[in-house]
């Protein structure tokens, strides 16, 4: 039989999260207890307001058809004003927002927009999987920019080969950071916008954890930075700082030109967010943002005790000023050479019954970590750290 999927589908890398999967069912299956650190999704409930003022619109039979292409301008207004307040930026709600169905969807249509087979992409690594394989999938070629520890996780740009630098199209980049937790100032914004001018590349700013910051850390947006706007776009999102991640909404901010190539691809694969969804946008956005404080409050608590339970076991880890995850480091003592993040990934698992993620399942640069999402209760957090405790390393 001749081979049914186009060479795009089988270029992409393989699942590698599939075996823990697969392990975390049987382990399941024979009753363990499994306390799962493994998903970036948050486990606490959309504020009530927001969820009021979907049931509301709902029953407006005006939001039953199809929405426009890029978004209701109310909602749009409203990501405005919200990055006015918030990020001190100035938007035109018209030309300078677009509303995406979470920011997943714009991401990955984003090389679509931007990107000719053949052309490259500079992809930092370890990363959230859909920059690279947004690029796989558009016949285009994923230059890893490796995210060291040695450099806090931030891409080397004077390190990137001169000619792929000039060659590239795009640029993906994310800080607050998945998995490495990794955070930056303005002043490395200012080093991306230069880069990008020098050489010509659009910046795609993915910015999903700008809310979820803690102990005064005040995460900057791309676009607050000189110059911004010219070159690139941000993807923002409701999924994690209001706990939206299953009514898919998100937005991208910025260069209007950029925008337009985003919004064709858009307009000839979806027909746009569900307007229902965007009134709960708007009600997320301009109404009270005291959920996101407690939110944080949260997720701040789980990470202390967290880290707390993996260094008192000898796990080394720094504790992060944003987003809701750990970023650990595998430990030296038990022999996991060959494969050191799966491998304890595995341990953890069986000896433990925690599902946590292999680093390397975010690029080969990932290898040597792991990563534990804070998205159980308090009290799940609490056990886990007394399950790793309990393993004497
Ligand atoms: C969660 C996440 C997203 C996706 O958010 P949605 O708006 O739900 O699609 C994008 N980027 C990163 C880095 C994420 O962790």
């Amino acid at each position: 039989m001749r081979e049914i999927y186009a060479r795009r589908i089988s270029s992409l890398p393989p699942y590698l999260f599939a075996e823990l999967d697969e392990r975390k069912k049987k382990a399941e299956k024979r009753g363990g207890d499994i306390i799962d650190l493994g998903i970036g999704d948050p486990d606490l409930p959309t504020p009530s307001h927001i969820v009021e003022a979907a049931c509301h619109a709902a029953k407006d039979p005006s939001n039953h058809r199809y929405p426009s292409y890029e978004g209701l301008l109310s909602f749009r207004e409203a990501v405005a004003a919200w990055y006015n307040h918030r990020k001190h930026v100035t938007l035109d709600a018209e030309d300078e927002v677009l509303t995406l169905i979470g920011s997943k969807e714009g991401i990955a249509h984003s090389a679509f927009a931007f990107l000719d087979p053949g052309d490259i992409a500079l992809v930092p690594e370890p990363a959230y999987p859909v920059y690279n394989n947004a690029v796989v999938l558009a016949n285009s070629i994923p230059h890893s920019v490796p995210l060291t520890e040695e450099n806090e996780f931030k891409p080397d740009l004077e390190g990137i080969d001169k000619e792929v630098a000039r060659k590239a199209k795009i640029m993906f980049l994310n800080y607050p950071n998945n998995p490495t937790a990794a955070t930056v100032e303005k002043s490395f914004f200012e080093g991306v916008v230069d880069f990008a001018l020098d050489n010509d590349v659009i910046i795609l700013h993915d910015n999903p954890y700008s809310e979820l910051t803690f102990d005064g850390y005040a995460s900057p947006s791309f676009l607050a930075v000189d110059g911004a706007k010219e070159v690139g776009i941000e993807f923002n999102s409701l999924s994690k700082a209001y706990n939206m991640t299953g009514w898919r909404i998100g937005f991208a901010v910025g260069n209007p030109e950029i925008l337009k190539g985003l919004r064709m691809v858009k307009t000839n694969v979806d027909s746009g967010t569900f307007q229902t969804v965007q009134v709960a946008g708007i009600a997320a956005l301009a109404g009270p943002q005291d959920c996101i404080k407690r939110n944080v409050e949260i997720y701040r608590e789980r990470r202390d005790i967290l880290v707390e339970g993996l260094r008192s076991a000898g796990i080394e880890v720094k504790k992060p000023k944003a987003t809701f995850y750990l970023w650990a480091k595998v430990p030296q003592v038990r022999d996991f050479a060959s494969s050191p993040s799966i491998q304890f990934s595995l341990f953890l698992l069986e000896r433990a019954g925690l599902v946590v993620t292999p680093g390397i399942g975010f690029g080969e640069h990932g290898e040597g970590f792991i990563r534990l999402a804070l998205c159980v209760t308090v009290e799940r957090i609490k056990e886990a750290g007394e399950r790793i405790k309990g393993l004497n390393l």
